[in-house]
């Protein structure tokens, strides 16, 4: 089973698309298109390597040619530049006369849906457990059962079922039907080529519809069905739910808040990277000196911890003894002393070298002076020995 044979976007999980060449048929000729806000279901004719030429080249340029925003003309023009360019095709050397296909677009927007008709694909919605058939079949069967000439159960039948009055690729006059309606969240449209209807009944289709909840898991079971049905056609299923304004506008609001908690979460991790490395750079620049086994050290970092780990290194031992330096000094060295930096405290290192030599030579200065003091001992000897 083929998910997707053209899926130009897929914004998120609110619609699914499935096709299947069948049981019986050797070519899947039917295609479709997955581009929110626009999907289609074309299923081609004309046998192979005309069929699914004629339905890509209507599902491309239904993709090119509408425009972004639910619009009913748009949308009619695109499908009508859709219908000329399968018409041209042949005479550029793709695929063969004769070849045409059905056209079922769809646009849903907010709480309105768009539907332009061209064949025997289908657009249903689900509406409150009830399952609607919006578009009219361009086909003979479905002429008859108008006309009462035969009944729906009939024309399931009917040999000439697969007969179609209108289609892409045979009147350059072709117009599609145009649908608009009001619809609400939590509504569900169908899109499907005959493969589906043919092959299931419509509660059966409602059923499956209305009890599995995800869109694409939707539409594999039924195809899934409609193979377990016998296959006898290519089939196609395009599920969309539509959203509704307050949904849509509950997901931008939500996306707008997944956005906030992103940007307040960069936020957080800025200030504290930007508090790590400023406490990282107060710490490194930072340095005290300490007295150790009665000398100075000269400490990288603030006298401290955090959770446990000391916020400081030794930079060096230096031969500054604590008991040499005044007193008031000495008293804050032995407590530990902050300084601004390695570079103050080397500073200061130096200061106290020069203060204790200085107090060095002050002290052997003195020693000298006492030395009158040795002369007149010398003399009382002399006297003594008179
Ligand atoms: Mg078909």
């Amino acid at each position: 089973m083929t998910n997707t044979n053209l899926k130009l976007s897929s914004s998120g999980a609110f619609f699914g698309g499935c096709t299947d060449v069948g049981r019986v048929r050797e070519h899947n000729e039917d295609s479709m298109l997955l581009a929110a806000p626009l999907f289609a279901v074309a299923d081609g004719m004309g046998g192979h390597e005309a069929g699914e030429v004629a339905s890509e080249i209507a599902i491309q340029t239904l993709a090119e040619m509408t425009p972004e925003h639910l619009d009913a003309i748009g949308l009619e023009q695109a499908v009508v530049a859709a219908n000329l360019n399968v018409m041209r095709a042949p005479a550029q050397g793709v695929g063969r006369d004769g070849m045409g296909t059905t056209l079922t677009a769809a646009m849903v927007e907010n709480e309105r849906l768009l539907v332009a008709q061209v064949g025997d694909s289908r657009a249903y919605l689900l509406h409150g457990g009830h399952m609607q058939q919006i578009t009219r079949d361009h086909s003979l069967m479905a002429d008859m059962i108008e006309s009462g000439q035969i009944t729906e159960e009939e024309a399931r039948f009917h040999p000439n079922r697969s007969v179609i009055t209108r289609a892409i690729g045979s009147d350059a006059y072709m117009r599609p039907d145009i649908y608009e309606l009001n619809v609400v969240a939590g509504d569900r449209l169908l899109l499907c080529s005959d493969g589906l209807n043919t092959m299931l009944e419509d509660r059966e289709i409602r059923y499956i519809l209305s009890s599995v909840s995800n869109p694409q898991k939707c539409c594999e079971e039924l195809v899934e069905a409609a193979l377990r049905a016998g296959g006898h056609d290519n089939v196609t299923v395009v599920v969309v739910d539509v959203q509704g304004f307050t949904q849509v506008k509950r997901k931008k609001q939500q996306r707008k808040s997944r956005m906030s908690v992103v940007f307040v979460a960069l936020l957080v991790v800025l200030i504290l990277a930007a508090s790590a490395f400023g406490a990282y750079a107060y710490v490194n620049n930072s340095a005290y000196l300490i007295a150790e086994n009665g000398k100075v050290s000269v400490y990288r970092g603030i006298q401290d911890s955090f959770l446990g780990i000391s916020l400081s290194s030794l930079d060096r031992t230096t031969d500054v003894e604590v008991d040499k330096l005044p007193a008031g000094v000495a008293q804050r060295i032995t407590k530990g002393m902050a300084v601004d930096g390695i570079e103050a405290a080397n500073s200061l290192i130096e200061e106290y070298e020069l203060t204790i030599a200085e107090e060095s030579q002050k002290a052997k200065d003195s020693t000298i002076e006492a030395v009158p003091h040795t002369d007149n001992q010398d003399a009382s000897q002399e006297n003594g020995g008179a």
